[in-house]
């Protein structure tokens, strides 16, 4: 805790004429931990007030904390701002100043100059307005001193209403990191930050309440328990596809070992369908994960109001118009993309072919590295993208129902899936080809429930992860290619088996990996400790497709 009365002490010492510049108070680099908020009986001609106040901007998908400092100064009436502010930050103080008179204090009639420091980063959205106001409270008396660390984020309406802002859970998060205990929310986001065990939230719906609060003249009112797990998404299931047997296999396969799949098929053969079911079967979030996927969320501004937290796994199904920079981040400040907002669940690309080609190829490094690095002149932003991707693809550009029946001439279907490159494919470990439905097979029975085939999904992510401890990586899909040999021995009729795979469907040496990936998770899914030939054989079906089709 470091007292308000070093830059007091400065500014006092100072020539009444210089009392005021920001330079003189940015000083104290040392206070950006600590919360000192000072007040004073306002500002007269030889008592300059300064007040701080720390709050945060959101880097990426992650907060950093920003110290808001407030100087109220005899002199012409005026209020700066400085410290690389956004539009939406200059435009702050006509919202704070609307909002204090409106919520019944007085606005100071002096020069103001608000600093947002570190000045290098910069500063968007209208979450400053609650800390710039309670500074200037605090300078001119109303807010009394306090003398535990706080933080403060919150955006204002004219008439003293305090609205909700994006990226709540990151502040939290980055609040406990810098041990700061208390953070100030608006109501609406008070869920949100409740969430995170740690830190004191307090929720405030309006200015006059947030200020009662922090002098301790107001009771915070309870707060009504977080909304419990959400069972929305539940109403799918893999009940409701019929037939294709092969597919939900080979999806079975993909959620035990975080597999990225191709279906392909006629339309209306099911892709869609079968791929919006592949959240049902993959294990539920941990309590750590759920927070993961919520803070992207928050930042991005896609929480649900009343700020429940995201529960299932993330589904996102962008158009095959989107831009590169929506499909994997980018803008400046940059901003998530769908890969990102895929994080810990299923990125479903419909048409692949139909995405224009550099899009598709910006999806490399995401499906490597499960991030995305986005270099910008202001600094470098770093996003999650470990996601599943689930890409669908009509065999040829007329969508005939199946390769017997196809009117498209071998160069055309070959120029077709040919768009997709020969990395991305590699990067896909099951290739699945749907026929489309007879009538006969209209007819049978639903299968299995998603719930029995989770089951099933979570007992062989167990035993990867048993076999993975002390490891970095938790599934079969993120093996590297030493841990590949060192995990996925195989017989010596499988190794033979495999050989002439490598020569018959022109197999890629990442290609033969990805199939002994695949051949590790059957075992698993059966329980098997060692690989046999047929779960290498079964492996190997879920690769020939690109062949035989492409020829
Ligand atoms: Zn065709």
């Amino acid at each position: 805790m470091v007292p308000w009365t070093l830059p007091f002490e400065r500014a006092r010492a100072q020539p009444s004429g210089r009392k005021s510049e920001p330079r003189g108070i940015a000083t104290s680099e040392h206070c950006i931990e600590s919360v000192t908020l000072t007040g004073g009986t306002g500002a007269t001609e030889d008592r300059p007030v300064l007040a701080r106040v720390l709050s945060a901007a959101l880097l990426g998908v992650e907060a950093v904390l920003v110290r808001v400092e407030v100087d109220v100064a005899s002199g012409l009436p005026a209020f700066t701002t400085v410290g690389l502010p956004d539009s939406a930050v200059r435009e702050s103080r006509e919202r704070v100043r609307t909002a204090i008179r409106n919520a019944g204090f007085a606005f100071p009639s002096d020069r103001i100059t608000v600093n947002l420091a570190p000045a290098d980063l910069r500063k968007e959205g209208a979450s400053f307005d609650l800390p710039i106001a309670l500074g200037i409270l605090a300078a001119t008396g109303p807010l009394k001193p306090r003398h535990e660390p706080f933080a403060v984020v919150g955006e204002l309406a004219l008439d003293g209403q305090i609205q909700p802002v994006r990226g709540t859970l990151a502040v939290t998060l980055a609040c406990r990191k810098r041990g700061i205990g208390t953070l100030l929310v608006p109501a609406g986001n008070r869920a949100e930050a409740a969430a995170v065990s740690g830190v004191r939230a307090i929720g405030a719906s309006t200015l006059g309440e947030a200020v009662g609060l922090l002098n301790g003249d107001v009771d915070e009112q309870p707060w009504p328990a977080p909304p419990t797990a959400e069972t929305a998404t539940d109403e799918i299931d893999f009940l409701d596809v019929r037939g294709q047997l092969h597919a939900k296999r080979a999806l079975e396969i993909a959620a035990a070992g975080a597999h990225n799949v191709l279906l392909l098929g006629p339309p209306g053969g099911g892709k869609t369908m079968l791929a919006r079911r592949l959240t049902t079967i993959l294990p539920s979030l941990t309590a750590d994960e759920a927070i993961e996927v919520s803070t992207i969320w928050s930042v991005a501004g896609l929480l649900p109001s009343g700020g429940a937290l995201v529960r299932s796994r993330p589904f996102r199904a962008p158009h095959h118009t989107i831009s590169g920079p929506g499909l994997v981040g980018g803008g400046g400040p940059p901003h998530a993309g769908e890969v990102t907002l895929a994080h810990l669940g299923v990125l479903f690309l419909d048409e692949l072919p139909e995405f224009p080609q550099h899009v598709l190829e910006s999806l490399r490094q995401p499906l490597e590295d499960g991030r995305v690095t986005i270099a910008r002149a202001s600094g470098v932003s770093d996003f999650p993208a470990r996601f599943q991707l689930v890409g669908a693809a009509n065999p040829c550009r007329r969508g005939c129902a199946s390769l017997d029946l196809c009117v498209c001439t071998a160069a055309e279907r070959s120029r077709y899936l040919g768009r997709l490159s020969r990395p991305l494919l590699d990067r896909i470990d099951l290739h699945v080809e749907l026929p489309a439905l007879s009538h006969a097979e209209l007819g049978v029975l639903p299968g299995e429930a998603s719930a029995a085939v989770r089951q099933r999904v979570q007992t062989a992510r167990e035993r990867q992860r048993a076999r993975l401890r002390g490891l970095k990586i938790r599934v079969n899909a993120e093996l590297s290619a030493r841990q590949v040999r060192r995990f996925c021995s195989v017989p010596r009729e499988a190794e033979r088996l495999l050989a002439a795979a490598m020569t018959r469907l022109g197999l890629s040496a990442r290609g033969h990996d990805r199939v002994l990936k695949v051949a590790r998770t059957i075992a698993d899914l059966e329980g098997a400790e060692t690989i046999s030939v047929e779960h290498c054989a079964e492996a190997l079906q879920y690769r020939g497709l690109d062949r035989r089709w492409r020829a």
